[in-house]
């Protein structure tokens, strides 16, 4: 099977946080968190679509400079997508550097920058290059609610967690795989053709067994395509979860995001016999992270954002997560 999304964590587990995920044919990537980008490629930063923040605290958004400082003399939109104060602090950054060589001759780059609030993302402002990125009149966005993007092949999930301040942990979920059976295919006389993209996009949209499909001059049931002809599989879905406080609230909303990801990558940034220094810093123990990763029935659990002070013995956070969510 050909996975949609292939990811991994930008720097090692006791650097900034980071997760890079590029999208099939490696045309197009999104970031999960803005920490320190060195170790990205400038073809991999120039490949950035959207770029979805947890919060502002430092190791998440210090990486926002080498973004824009690569990006801004490229045309092209880049949409960013934060907690509540985010345009804010986009501007802020962007206000500490003098634009004056920008003007309307300037490469035509723009952000859109927007908000998620109280579970649904608030409009964008665009800062535009051209306008020494000054903001221009906000565009509407209307997405339901938790939902950060939506793309034919798939969409971005965000939740609101409690660190002291909203951090937010965010999903890909691919849409449901159709696949063509092609002997099926045949054996029903029908023959592969323009026509199976609108019954895929049918299957997707869950529509009843009796629509009629015009299966390229042959009109047949969809029940029956997706009964003998289309493969049908769950997409893949992958979480990210860092700076979260372990309390009930918390880990109900990390369960429901992370419930049967392929990948959960989540913060362990203390091991379990400091959990007192976790539930002071509104972090996860590496225990904790495990737990909610069984909880959640993931497939693969990756763990990040380990504290310092256990660099001389780095993996035992690792060790003490993995363990957990085998239930050991
Ligand atoms: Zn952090």
């Amino acid at each position: 099977m050909t996975w949609l999304a292939q990811s991994r964590l930008i720097n090692g587990p006791f650097e900034d946080p980071g997760l890079f995920i590029d999208l099939r044919f490696g045309s197009r990537a999104i970031l999960f968190d803005l920490g320190d980008l060195s170790t990205l490629s400038a073809r991999e930063i120039a490949r950035v679509s959207d770029v979805f923040v947890s919060h502002r605290h430092m190791d998440h958004f210090v990486g926002f400079d080498q973004l824009l400082r690569l990006r801004h003399t490229r045309p092209g939109t880049l949409r960013l997508v934060g907690p509540p104060g985010f345009v804010d602090g986009v501007r802020a950054r962007i206000a500490g550097y003098s634009w004056n060589l920008l003007g309307p001759r300037s490469v035509d780059f723009v952000l859109h920058v927007a908000e998620l609030s109280k579970g649904r993302l608030g409009p964008w402002t665009p800062l535009r290059a051209r306008d020494a990125f000054r903001p221009g009149p906000e565009i509407a966005s209307d997405l339901p609610e938790g939902v950060v993007l939506s793309d034919p092949d798939f969409t971005i999930e965000a939740v609101a967690l409690d660190h002291g301040i909203p951090s937010l942990a965010f999903a890909l979920q691919e849409q449901l795989r159709v696949n063509v059976r092609a002997e099926a295919l045949a054996a029903l006389g029908l023959s592969v053709g323009p026509w199976l993209r609108p019954a895929k996009t049918a299957i997707r949209a869950g529509a009843p067994d009796d629509l009629p499909v015009d299966a390229g001059g042959k009109v047949v049931p969809l029940g029956l395509l997706r009964e003998r002809a289309f493969l049908v599989a769950p997409g893949q879905r992958l979480a990210y979860v860092t700076d979260a406080a372990f309390h009930a609230e918390n880990a109900e909303r990390i369960v429901s995001l992370a419930r049967g990801a392929d990948d959960l990558y989540i913060e362990a940034v203390f091991l379990h016999e400091d959990a007192d220094l976790g539930a002071d810093r509104r972090h996860l123990t590496a225990r904790q992270a495990g737990e909610l990763a069984r909880e959640a029935g993931v497939h693969r659990l990756v763990t990040f954002h380990h504290s310092p002070r256990y660099l001389d013995r780095p993996g035992d956070l690792d060790r003490e997560a993995q363990r957990a969510a085998r239930g050991e």
